[in-house]
Parts: C-alpha cells; sequence; structure tokens
C-alpha cells in the first residue's frame, strides 16, 4: 500500500531548499507526496525562528494535529529545522506537543531516514539536536519542486552574529562546499533542464571554499546553455568590486541583487553589528550602479530596533529614496530570546514601529509601483515558471525579478517568452507574447 508524506514548510528559502531535501530523503523511504495531512503518513514541520509570529505560526499549525494523531497513532508527526536547534526549545516542544513523534535540529536532517527507522520501532519520542555543524553532508539528493528553478547550497551557516538575529546560533558557523561538487551540480541541473539557478548560502559573498565567491560565480557563468543566474543572500560589507565586474561580464548572471541594509542610521547600524556605514552602502550601490546601471537592488530593512529615534528612521527613510530599490522586504524588529539585541535597553513601543513601518512600505510601494509604471509599452523576457488557474494566465519573472502574466494557448512553463507589457500592477506586469 502507498505511503504518503505531507510536509510544511515556514521561512527563508534556505528551509524551502532543505524541505526539497527531506521530500527526497522520504521520496527515497518509497514515500509519496501528498497536500492534505490527514492523509499523510508522516508529516514534516520544517520551522524558522527568525521571527516570533514564524514560531506562533508552528506551533499553531502543530497544535492543529492533535486531534488527528489521536485517531490516527500510527502517523508520524516530525518537527525539525530552526525552531527545535534554539537553545531548550527541544525539550519545551516535547513537553507542549508530546504526540509528536520526532524532533530533529538543522544539523540532524541528513539523518531523518535513520530518525524515522527508529521512531518506527519505538514508542518513544525520537529527539535528535546535533550542537555542531560536522561536515557538509554531499548526499542528499533533493526532490525538486520548483522546475524551471533549482536551488543550488553553496555555503551553510554564518559568523556575523548581527545582533537582532538567531540565524548564527541555530545554523553553526559558516562552511562552504567545495567548488568542484557545485559547479558539478549546476552543470547536471543545466542538462536536466532547469532554466534558474540560485546559489544559496546565509551570506553567500563571503563563500569561502577553495575559490572566493566572484571566482566561483564565474566558473558558474561559464557552463553552457541558456539559463539564469541568481545568488543570495549577499551581505553588504563583503560585496566587493570583483563580484560587480563578474556580474558585469557574464549576461547569464541576472542584473538584479538582493542586498539588505536593514537601517540607513550609522549607529543603528552600529548596534546591529553589522559592519558597514550607511555611506559604504551607498558608496557600494554607487559602483553597482556606474557598472550595471539597469541593476534591479532588492533589500531588507528593519524599522523599531532598539534605540532607534524618529530621526534615525528619518534616515533610513532618506537612504530608502537615494537608492530607489526595486521591492523591499520590510520588517518590524522582532526579539529573539539570545540574542545581544533582546537585551538592549530602549526596546520601542509598538505604536512607534507601526507607524514607522507604515511611512516605510507606503514609500517602498511607491517606488516599486513608479518602477512597474516605466515597463509599460516595454518587451521582457519572462522565464515561465506556472499557470495561475484563477486569472487563466502563465506567470514568471524576467531578469530583475519582477513577476509578469501573460495568456498562452500553449503551456510554455520552462520557457523563456518575450511579452509586450500591456499593465503594471504594484509588482506584477501583464502583457502579451510577442514573437
Ligand atoms: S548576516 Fe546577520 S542577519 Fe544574515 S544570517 Fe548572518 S547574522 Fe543573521
Amino acid at each position: 500500500m502507498d505511503k504518503f508524506y505531507h510536509i510544511v514548510t515556514y521561512g527563508c528559502q534556505m528551509n524551502v531548499h532543505e524541505s526539497e531535501k527531506i521530500a527526497g530523503i522520504l521520496s527515497g523511504m518509497g514515500y509519496k507526496s501528498c497536500d492534505d495531512p490527514e492523509k499523510a503518513d508522516i508529516v514534516v514541520f520544517n520551522t524558522c525562528c527568525i521571527r516570533e509570529n514564524a514560531e506562533n505560526h508552528a506551533f499553531g499549525n502543530i497544535g492543529m494535529l492533535k486531534k488527528l494523531k489521536r485517531v490516527r497513532k500510527d502517523m508520524i508527526i516530525a518537527v525539525g529545522g530552526c525552531l527545535p536547534q534554539q537553545m531548550n526549545k527541544a525539550e519545551n516542544l516535547h513537553e507542549k506537543f508530546p504526540y509528536v513523534d520526532i524532533i530533529f535540529g538543522t544539523h540532524n536532517l541528513h539523518n531523518l531516514k535513520e530518525l524515522i527507522e527508529k521512531k518506527l520501532n519505538s514508542k518513544k519520542t525520537v529527539i535528535e539536536i546535533e550542537d555542531s555543524e560536522g561536515e557538509i553532508c554531499e548526499e542528499d539528493r533533493p526532490l525538486r519542486t520548483s522546475y524551471p528553478n533549482a536551488w543550488v547550497n553553496i555555503m551553510y551557516g554564518c559568523n556575523n552574529f548581527c545582533s537582532y538575529c538567531i540565524v548564527p546560533y541555530v545554523r553553526g558557523r559558516e562552511r562552504s562546499r567545495q567548488s568542484a561538487k557545485i559547479i558539478e551540480e549546476v552543470k547536471g541541473l543545466v542538462r536536466e533542464g532547469y532554466k534558474e539557478i540560485t546559489l544559496l548560502g546565509q551570506n553567500v559573498n563571503s563563500y569561502k571554499g577553495d575559490l572566493t565567491f566572484p571566482q566561483l560565480l564565474e566558473e558558474v557563468a561559464k557552463t553552457e546553455g541558456k539559463f539564469r543566474i541568481r545568488f543570495m543572500t549577499s551581505h553588504p560589507k563583503d560585496f566587493s568590486p570583483e563580484l560587480i565586474d563578474v556580474m558585469a561580464k557574464y549576461p547569464k548572471i541576472c542584473n538584479c541583487l538582493h542586498l539588505p541594509v536593514q537601517s540607513g542610521s550609522d549607529s543603528i547600524l552600529k548596534a546591529m553589528n553589522r559592519r558597514y556605514t550607511s555611506g559604504q552602502y551607498l558608496e557600494k550601490v554607487a559602483l553597482l550602479k556606474s557598472r550595471i546601471p539597469d541593476c534591479a537592488i532588492t533589500t531588507d530593512l528593519i524599522v523599531g530596533f532598539p534605540g532607534e529615534t524618529d530621526e534615525d528612521f528619518n534616515v533610513t527613510m532618506d537612504l530608502v529614496k537615494k537608492v530607489n530599490f526595486a521591492s523591499a522586504f520590510t520588517f518590524v524588529y522582532s526579539k529573539r530570546q539570545g540574542t545581544k539585541a533582546a537585551e538592549m535597553p530602549d526596546q520601542i513601543p509598538e505604536e512607534v514601529s507601526k507607524s514607522r513601518i507604515m511611512q516605510l512600505v507606503d514609500l517602498v510601494n511607491s517606488q516599486t509601483r513608479a518602477l512597474s509604471q516605466t515597463y509599460i509599452g516595454k518587451t521582457v523576457e519572462i522565464l515561465c515558471e506556472d499557470y495561475d488557474d484563477k486569472r487563466k494566465l502563465y506567470l514568471g519573472r524576467d531578469e530583475y525579478g519582477r513577476m509578469g502574466y501573460f495568456p498562452s494557448e500553449q503551456n510554455v512553463i520552462g520557457q523563456f517568452v518575450n511579452i509586450k507589457v500591456e499593465h503594471a500592477n504594484g509588482v506584477s506586469l501583464t502583457g502579451n507574447i510577442v514573437v
């Protein structure tokens, strides 16, 4: 009889890709994917703890399976990822949700098969949280679910310890894969027909394998075939002129860069331990724009960091105006126990943060909308990724990351198509295929 798995993923692209690795392990064990947790023999929650609401969301959904587990005692519930990797969280999870069968940390993913087998032979909850990172496991074969896009991990962990961030505590120190393994993986993916490769890492441009990150990117860009290359996430302090040179040299590398600035205030950047000033960030942006004038720059911004004054917030708004970001992820600071910022005085009242985030979102949205309007009448190349059943339109992205919708008689998923843009709505474009 067929056995089914259902994976619930929270958080960043790294987690999305790790869920593909979990799917690879489960399908290797003979399980098939299903969309309905009620039909699944195993449900895996791949969790995130970067913000309090991601954690609460996961808790809520794990709690919802309690009734189901009472009826289906043989169903396995596994909770993995960043949430249980935090100090004492695995024990808390076990106390709060005693019906969870397996709890595993970020460094134990590649042991999932053994953990499931252990659980199948035992009534006890199986808990495995490795503290140290160990060797990079090259054996995991992801079951990719995002054709024509493929994610390729080039490094794991982070050494930066930004004062608000829990990632270095749950993902460990930086470890980079050897370039030959990465290039081999990319070549294989291109041969299989993937059209967009994203090199992934918490701090991708501090990659330190046997090559530097610009050298690795150049080697990847030399791979033959028509495909696009993206990389994320870049830290501004590690974003170098050499990297800009490689981006400018190879058309395969998208003219698109996610460069999180977080704040425009130097005192807040210092308190965040970001290790650059707003001036240095702007210099790097200016250099990038001088070499690649049409490069779309996107960012992350945090408001309400402890001690953020009105003046600090205003300089952040000024920086956003100067850079004119193509889009931005905007966040209200979320206190994470165990980080330095959680202990800082002058935590910002919620109503102040709310007012600031609304102003920031308005500004970012107006910039994004204005940029979208400049597309009207232009022809852009879209890599078709999916079909929207509701809108009855195909959709995909251009190299700048902008979403484009269009009708087509043929299934063009996985193909590059040129569309002439007729409408622009917020971050998305609508048009018709032109030949
Ligand atoms: S660079 Fe900073 S924000 Fe990014 S993962 Fe590392 S510690 Fe967190």
